[in-house]
């Protein structure tokens, strides 16, 4: 199974991709926020934030589901990323969970397709590069070891990252598939 026949990258608004799921760069209260947790919060309308609501937060690196209110979009994986502070306080370790716990929920579900943010690399300060490729080895790695293949989209919002994105999908496709 090739699985880079299941990731694509796009430069876009993820609040307007029709998909299982879409992944909110939360902020740990899980109430909304700035960014794309604003975006998303909008899109969907106020239901979205009374779900949200009952879960009284939420860890950094862990992830929740709610429905998807007035997105096109049948669900929303809220995950508060880390907020980075220079490299040494785990915040790699805490970025991967972030995709690897909307990946579990997403199997869980029996999810086909799902969409993703870049975590972190806004206002909390992730350096792009590196949230890239954790973004995408994450991933990658979920879906071989647990021969969980679905559609997953990185909708990047700016040129810079998606740029990043596809240079670095690119490097990856040119090793030889096990
Ligand atoms: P974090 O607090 O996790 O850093 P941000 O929302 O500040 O989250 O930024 C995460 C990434 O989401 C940034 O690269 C930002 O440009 C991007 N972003 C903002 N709005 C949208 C949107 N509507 N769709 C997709 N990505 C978005």
């Amino acid at each position: 199974m090739d699985v880079f026949k299941h990731i694509s990258v796009v430069l876009g608004d993820i609040t307007t991709m029709d998909v299982d799921a879409i992944v909110n760069a939360a902020a740990p209260a899980l109430l909304g926020g700035g960014g794309v947790d604003g975006a998303i919060h909008r899109a969907a309308g106020p239901g979205l934030l009374q779900e949200c609501r009952k879960f009284g937060g939420c860890n950094h690196g862990e992830a929740r589901i709610t429905a998807g209110y007035n997105l096109k979009a049948r669900h929303v994986i809220h995950t508060p990323g880390p907020i980075y502070r220079g490299g040494q306080f785990g915040e790699s370790q805490i970025l991967k969970n972030s995709y690897r716990n909307s990946m579990l929920l997403a199997k869980e579900h029996g999810f086909k397709s799902i969409a993703f943010p870049a975590i972190s690399a806004g206002v909390y300060g992730y350096p792009k590069p590196e949230a890239c490729q954790i973004a995408i080895t994450t991933v990658v790695d979920f879906m071989k070891a647990q021969q969980f293949f679905i559609d997953v989209v990185f909708v990047l919002f700016d040129q810079e990252n998606y740029q990043l994105y596809v240079d670095y999908l690119a490097s990856l496709k040119a090793i030889p598939v096990q």
